[in-house]
């Protein structure tokens, strides 16, 4: 007895090497078949649904793995469902709004009422990141390995790692000393440690040197200090050995913190993300990020396939996470999470935040989400605009 048929969709799952026009069916919030899925039994009076999905990718729901949604504390926060589940995101994980001090509200408050699945990578610094007034770990008072260990473990269905961020306006002109707290918290807890480079007053060869197989570097992107590029262009020395370590690379475009021309540099060396994320947050929602699907559209435009970017969004954060099979796959059994995209072809003008703006061709449009086996259509609106498609 299926409760919810996708008919007729291009799915495309590419940790499992799907992609073709197949029939999507969704029992009790869990994927069911997935190709011959059977219609619901209209006959028999029961609340089956069939959605049209001609025209639609429907992939394995969106993770967004850098975010910032503890609306009401953080001056970063933003509402987790208007700007992450009705933009197609079905699972966001928050980048350290939070520390130990700050987390069981985020629970409370904003994790638990969201209909989006939210995990978090909790802040070394207590308060996590509540105010640009004052860096997080300007003084080093803020931060207690101890403290982040010990709330990582009393909440492991929510925390899945630690977070850092480097720049001299969070951690002063030597970010050696909060690089150490946190990594102590990272071990300890055996999660991985999510660091942020933008304007880090050290060369990142430097950083590289302290992180291991599943750390990840946000903001791999950017064009400020503390870039993966060297003066003369290339990658620096250590970027590309870090990956064949395990450390994986992430685009958390953020307001500044991505730039086409650092992007097509790491391209044409060989060196795409590992996953893309937006860093959406109150900064940057109303442009240049806008969401998660315009980020993809970005990357899409850039270079890579629209099955790599849809690993990016998928498969690769679900496995950073230590999700894999829990999220970011359409494998039956699994909760019933999927988006549902059209590909709208045009010309945008989209700003990376850094300066540039390119015409991007492709936009990836979502349609439909289900959550949990839940389908919601979306109205979504034009980058840039705020008018409806
Ligand atoms: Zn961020």
């Amino acid at each position: 007895m299926t409760d919810l048929a996708l008919t007729g969709g291009r799915v495309l799952d590419p940790g499992r090497g799907i992609d073709a026009r197949l029939d999507v069916g969704v029992t009790a919030g869990r994927v069911s078949a997935i190709g011959d899925a059977g219609r619901p039994p209209r006959e028999a009076g029961r609340a089956g649904e069939t959605i049209d999905a001609r025209g639609l990718v429907l992939v394995p729901g969106l993770i967004d793995l850098h975010t910032h949604l503890y609306s009401g504390v953080s001056h970063y926060g933003i509402d987790p469902d208007a700007h992450c589940l009705r933009r197609g995101v079905t699972t966001a994980v928050d980048a350290g709004s939070a520390g130990a001090q700050t987390f069981p509200g985020f629970r409370r408050y904003v994790i638990e009422p969201a209909d989006t699945r939210v995990f978090a990578f909790l802040h070394v610094a207590v308060q996590g990141m509540i105010t640009s007034l004052v860096g997080e770990l300007e003084d080093l008072r803020w931060a207690s390995p101890d403290q982040a260990v010990a709330r990582a473990r009393e909440h492991p269905d929510l925390i899945v790692g630690v977070k850092v961020r480097l720049g001299y306006q969070m951690v002063g002109n030597d970010p050696e000393p909060a690089l150490r707290l946190a990594r102590q918290a990272a071990g300890q807890l055996g999660l991985p440690l999510m660091v942020h480079i933008i304007d880090m007053r050290r060369p990142i060869t430097w950083l590289l040197r302290h992180l291991g197989e599943g750390d990840i570097v946000t903001h791999c992107f950017h064009a400020n200090q503390g870039g993966i590029l060297a003066p003369d262009g290339r990658l620096h020395e250590g970027v590309a050995s870090a990956r064949a370590r395990g450390v994986l690379f992430d685009v958390g475009h953020g307001a500044g913190s991505f730039a086409y021309r650092v992007a097509r540099a790491a391209f044409a060396q060989g060196f795409p993300p590992d996953t893309v994320s937006s860093d959406l947050h109150a900064h940057n929602v109303a442009g240049p990020v806008y969401d998660q699907a315009t980020t993809l559209s970005k990357l899409l435009h850039c270079g890579m396939s629209l099955a790599e970017v849809v690993a990016a969004t998928t498969t690769a954060p679900a496995a950073a996470i230590r999700r894999p099979g829990e999220v970011g796959t359409l494998a039956p059994g699994c909760t019933a999470d999927l988006t549902g995209f059209e590909l709208r072809s045009g010309e945008w003008a989209l700003p990376d935040g850094a300066g540039g703006t390119e015409v991007v061709r492709t936009l990836i449009v979502p349609r439909l989400v289900v959550r949990a086996g839940i389908a919601h259509r979306l109205d979504t609106v034009i980058p840039g605009t705020g008018s409806p498609w």
